[in-house]
C-alpha cells in the first residue's frame, strides 16, 4: 500500500505541475477549462502500467476487485471513497442511508465478481457539524446492511475534515477459478443488465446484487457493476476483453430518459455477458462483437462514452 500511495502521490503531483503550475486545483476542473488534465480513465490506465498486478495477486488493480490466493478460495479486495459534494450531497438522504450507501458501493463490486462479502474496514473523516447523534445514525445504517449481507465490521479509523469523507474497504471470497472478471467477454456473447437504468437522479436507494452475482458464477463470461454509467462501464469491459459491443435497447427507470440510462452513473446494477443460448437472469440489451476494443454501438450508431469522470465532470 505504501508504494501504491507513493506512486499515486508522485503521479498526481507531476500531472498537476504539467497541467497548470500556478493552480493546484486544476485536476478538479472540467475538460473545457483553460487547462486540459487527463481524465480519470486515462489517469487510471497510466497508474496501472506503473503498478502492475503485484507479486502475490492473481488479479491486480483494474477490475471491480483484486483477487488474492487463499487456502480454499480466493480473496476479493475492493475499496471505494465517498466524498461530500463529489459523490453525494448531505441533503440527498439521512445519515443511515448514507452509511448504507458507503457499504453498498463496495458490496456491488464484490457482487460483480460473483463473490460473497466477509468483512469491511471503515475510515471516516468528519466535519465539525457531525455530532455523536449523526455519527451513530451513519453507523447504524452501515451496520444494518452489514448484518443483512454477512459482512463483519473488522475495524476502521476516525479523523476530522472540512468535508465528510468515507472510505470503505471490503474483503470477500469466491471459490477458486469462479471469479467473474471483466476480461472474459467474447464475440457472440449476449450482453445483459440486472435491471432498468436511469442514474442517481431516479434511484433513491441502491441494492448490491450479491445473490445475482453468485448465480452468475460459471455462467457469465464477464461482468462489471454500473457505477459510472452504462456507456463508460461497458466501454471498460470491452477494453478489458479486447472486444466491441452493439446495444439495441436499454430498459428505463420511471421518469428517466434514454440519455440518463445510457450515461448517468450510480445505478449499481450488474452488466454481464453470457454465451448465446445460455439462460441467465436479467434483461438482454445487446451482443458482443468483433471490432475495435472498447467501441460501442447503440441502435446501429457509434455511442459516445459519456459516463462520470471525476476529473472532467462535476455534478
Ligand atoms: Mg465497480
Amino acid at each position: 500500500m505504501i508504494s501504491c500511495s507513493l506512486i499515486l502521490t508522485q503521479e498526481l503531483r507531476r500531472l498537476r505541475t504539467a497541467a497548470a503550475p500556478d493552480d493546484s486545483c486544476a485536476l478538479r476542473r472540467p475538460a473545457n477549462h483553460v487547462s486540459n488534465p487527463p481524465g480519470e480513465f486515462q489517469l487510471i490506465e497510466r497508474l496501472l502500467k506503473r503498478l502492475g498486478p503485484g507479486r502475490r495477486a492473481i488479479l491486480g488493480p483494474g477490475d471491480d476487485c483484486a483477487i488474492l490466493p487463499a487456502a480454499r478460495a480466493r480473496q476479493l479486495l475492493t475499496i471505494d471513497s465517498m466524498v461530500e459534494d463529489v459523490h453525494f450531497k448531505l441533503a440527498w438522504g439521512t445519515p443511515e442511508a448514507l452509511g448504507a450507501r458507503a457499504l453498498t458501493v463496495n458490496l456491488s463490486d464484490i457482487a460483480a465478481m460473483g463473490g460473497a462479502p466477509r468483512f469491511c474496514l471503515v475510515s471516516l473523516a468528519l466535519p465539525d457539524w457531525a455530532n455523536r447523534k449523526w455519527t451513530g445514525a451513519f453507523y447504524r445504517g452501515l451496520l444494518k446492511l452489514a448484518d443483512e449481507t454477512g459482512t463483519s465490521l473488522a475495524g476502521g479509523d476516525l479523523s476530522r475534515s472540512e468535508k465528510l469523507v468515507c472510505d470503505v474497504m471490503v474483503c470477500g471470497s469466491v471459490p477458486a477459478g469462479k471469479a467473474i472478471r471483466r476480461d472474459g467477454a467474447r464475440p457472440g456473447d449476449v450482453v445483459h443488465i440486472s435491471g432498468p437504468l436511469g442514474g442517481w437522479r431516479h434511484r433513491p436507494t441502491i441494492t448490491p446484487r450479491l445473490d445475482l452475482g453468485r448465480k452468475l458464477r460459471g455462467k457469465a463470461t464477464s461482468a462489471i457493476d454500473l457505477s459510472d454509467g452504462l456507456s463508460l462501464d461497458l466501454h471498460r469491459l470491452c477494453v478489458a476483453s479486447g472486444v466491441s459491443a452493439a446495444l439495441d435497447r436499454v430498459p428505463l427507470l420511471d421518469g428517466a430518459t434514454e440519455r440518463q440510462a445510457l450515461h448517468d452513473g450510480e445505478d449499481y446494477e450488474l452488466l454481464y455477458t453470457a454465451p448465446p443460448g445460455l439462460r441467465v437472469p436479467g434483461e438482454r440489451i445487446g451482443v458482443i462483437t468483433k471490432g475495435r476494443p472498447g467501441a460501442v454501438e447503440y441502435r446501429g450508431k457509434p455511442m459516445p462514452i459519456l459516463g462520470y469522470d471525476h476529473f472532467r465532470n462535476r455534478r
